[in-house]
Formats: structure tokens, C-alpha cells, sequence
């Protein structure tokens, strides 16, 4: 490790070079946890960083009731609490952000160029750290009903679905989570998967399991969501002797994964099959020079909190040794 691994990123602030108006160092895209992480490393780091997020501070846990594996908070703490500290810690150091939605994103005479609603920054480097979206069943009626009772967040929309019969479609820990979640407001809810067998985290499968409002229907698929103004139920396939049934519910969950938000970057940087961008473990490297990745929006085995804001803090560590060796420090 060079010797900006302690004092780049720890150590008290320098001046920098002067750089031309509007020319950044460092642009981040996403203001999710490892966004918001690379933003305090940066700021810290006295580069001249700006991050944008089209949406609220966060990501995806400010739609997580409660985070229980984050380290710090043997309680578990909310979401959007956790959103909300990391954004005050980074703005605490003079992080500048801005909420604004990212157009286009390009390279010129060396530059990256990002492209806002009326005007275009140019920045020496990138952080991509634009997360994911949840990803649909596409199947009949799910686009329709989409915000009249098919939802994609339990935490947001749940609390509208008192004392109903729920499905929540999936078997991952988003899946089981969002279950366990809706308990709280629902008379009943069925976990929809299509085997038998959780993919969930073994203590989330036992309190699945264990709960009495919870149950399954396992190795079914979704084949259509039912309803003209509102969701009424599904139809659903079971998949080991080919019956399809009509099955009542009053809201429809949908946590099946989530697809990375790259649409931006195809052509930028290299992506694998899935649209995840492709990073070296050790940088955080993408196969554009200067440009690095954090977090969801990575191929990467485990997608945490946890591993995000690792995600941010290292690739601002490949930043500042990709901007010293372009001499652009001082
Ligand atoms: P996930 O782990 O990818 O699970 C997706 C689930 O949806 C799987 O059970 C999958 O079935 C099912 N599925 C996928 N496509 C489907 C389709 N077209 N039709 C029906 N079912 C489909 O996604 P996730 O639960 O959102 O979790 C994403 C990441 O965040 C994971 O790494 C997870 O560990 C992490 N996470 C962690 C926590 C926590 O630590 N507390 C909470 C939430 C999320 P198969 O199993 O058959 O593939």
C-alpha cells in the first residue's frame, strides 16, 4: 500500500491543485452507502467532489425496516436512519452533492464528461455507485397493477395493507425480510417461490418458519397478477404437477432480486451478462481508466451494507493513486 493509505485518506487536509472551473477530480454517481462513503472518503480526502443522486439519499436501505448486520448497532437500526447518518457524516466533512438526475456519461481528450438536466460537468475521474432497481416478474397485469397492490417495498407500502391476506413473491432475504416485515399490518402472508428451498439467510428461514401468520407455497410461479383497478390475487403455476390456480391476496410483494442500474454506462465501461459493471477486487478498477465502481451496480459475490461502504472507501483509495499518478495532486 502507497502512502496515501493513511494520510490521503486519514490525514489533515491539503491543498490541491487549482483545478479549471467546473473540473472536478472526482464525480460519484449514486448516493447509496458505498456512494456516500466514497463522498466522506473524498471530502475527507479534500478532493474536489461532487456526488449526484437523482433520488432520495441511501439507496435501497432507506427501503430496509431495519438493518440488523451492520456493525455498530447490536439493536439493529432503521434504514432510513442509517441513510441518514451516512449522509450527515459526509456532508460533516464538506461532501457537495447534488440531487439531480445523470443524463450521459462520456469520455473526451482524457475527461469524463456527465451530463446533468441543462449542463455538463467534466470530472478526471469517476465513481459509478448507481445501485440497482428491483427487478419485475413481467408478467400480465404486474405493470398495471404496479401501485394498486402490487408493490416492490414492503416498508414503503405495507403499512396500507392492514389486516389483508399478502403474497410476497421470492425466496431471497429481501423475500423473507418483507414477510416477516408485513406481519405486522397483514392477517396472513404466503411466501410465493418457485422451489422449495430459501435462499434466505438460515436465521430468517427460522423465523419464517417459525412465525404463525407466515406460510409457503413453494416450487410456484406467478403466471399473471389478477384485478382491474386494484390486485385481487394471481394466478399461480405449481411447477412440480403443472396445476394452475386462482389464489386470493390483497397486496402482491414483489422481491425477487434487482437488475443493476448500468444503462448509462454500456459503452463506457465493460459489463458481464448480468449488466453488472466489471471491476478489479483489488481497485475497484472498471477497463476505463479512471473510472472505478462501488457496491450493487459491481459484480461481486456478497451485495451488503457492509460491503458497500468498503466498496467506497477503496475505491477512493484508487482514485487518489489514479490522480497522483496523472500528477493532479500536489
Ligand atoms: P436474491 O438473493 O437474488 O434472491 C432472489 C430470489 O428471487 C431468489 O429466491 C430467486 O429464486 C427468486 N427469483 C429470481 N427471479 C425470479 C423470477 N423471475 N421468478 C420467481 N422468483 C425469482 O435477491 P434479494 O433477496 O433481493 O437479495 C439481494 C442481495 O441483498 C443478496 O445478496 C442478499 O443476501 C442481500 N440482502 C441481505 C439482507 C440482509 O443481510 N439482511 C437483506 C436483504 C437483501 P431462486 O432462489 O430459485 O434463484
Amino acid at each position: 500500500m502507497g502512502r496515501r493509505s493513511c494520510q490521503g485518506l486519514t490525514g489533515s487536509p491539503r491543498v490541491l491543485k487549482k483545478m479549471p472551473t467546473d473540473d472536478l477530480h472526482l464525480i460519484i454517481i449514486g448516493g447509496g452507502p458505498a456512494g456516500l462513503t466514497a463522498g466522506l472518503y473524498a471530502a475527507r480526502a479534500r478532493l474536489n467532489v461532487l456526488l449526484v443522486e437523482r433520488g432520495s439519499f441511501g439507496g435501497q436501505v432507506l427501503t430496509t425496516h431495519k438493518v440488523e448486520n451492520y456493525p455498530g448497532f447490536p439493536e439493529g437500526i432503521p434504514g432510513p436512519e442509517l441513510a441518514d447518518l451516512f449522509q450527515q457524516h459526509a456532508k460533516a466533512f464538506g461532501l457537495e452533492t447534488r440531487s439531480e438526475t445523470v443524463r450521459k456519461v462520456w469520455t473526451e481528450d482524457g475527461m469524463y464528461l456527465v451530463e446533468l438536466g441543462d449542463h455538463t460537468l467534466r470530472s478526471s475521474s469517476l465513481i459509478l455507485a448507481s445501485g440497482s432497481r428491483p427487478r419485475q416478474l413481467g408478467v400480465r397485469g404486474e405493470g398495471r397493477l404496479r401501485g394498486r397492490g402490487v408493490s416492490y417495498c414492503a416498508t414503503c407500502d405495507g403499512a396500507f395493507f392492514r389486516g389483508e391476506d399478502l403474497a410476497v413473491v421470492g425466496g431471497g432475504d429481501s423475500a423473507v425480510e418483507e414477510a416477516l416485515f408485513l406481519t405486522r399490518f397483514a392477517r396472513a402472508v404466503t411466501i410465493i417461490h418457485r422451489r422449495d428451498v430459501l435462499r434466505a439467510t438460515p436465521i430468517l428461514q427460522e423465523r419464517a418458519r417459525q412465525h404463525p401468520a407466515v406460510s409457503f407455497l413453494w416450487n410456484t410461479v406467478i403466471e399473471e397478477i389478477l384485478g382491474e383497478q386494484q390486485a385481487v390475487g394471481v394466478k399461480a403455476r405449481n411447477l412440480k404437477d403443472g396445476t394452475v390456480n386462482e389464489v386470493n391476496f390483497g397486496g402482491i410483494f414483489i422481491t425477487i432480486g434487482h437488475e443493476p442500474e448500468t444503462d448509462l454506462f454500456k459503452g463506457l465501461v465493460e459489463l458481464d451478462g448480468d449488466g453488472h459493471i466489471v471491476a478489479d477486487e483489488a481497485t475497484l478498477a472498471t477497463s476505463a481508466p479512471g473510472v472505478f465502481a462501488a457496491g450493487d451496480v459491481r459484480r461481486k459475490v456478497l451485495r451488503q451494507v457492509a460491503t458497500a461502504v468498503g466498496d467506497g472507501a477503496l475505491a477512493v483509495h484508487s482514485v487518489l493513486k489514479y490522480l497522483e499518478d496523472k500528477a493532479l495532486l500536489p
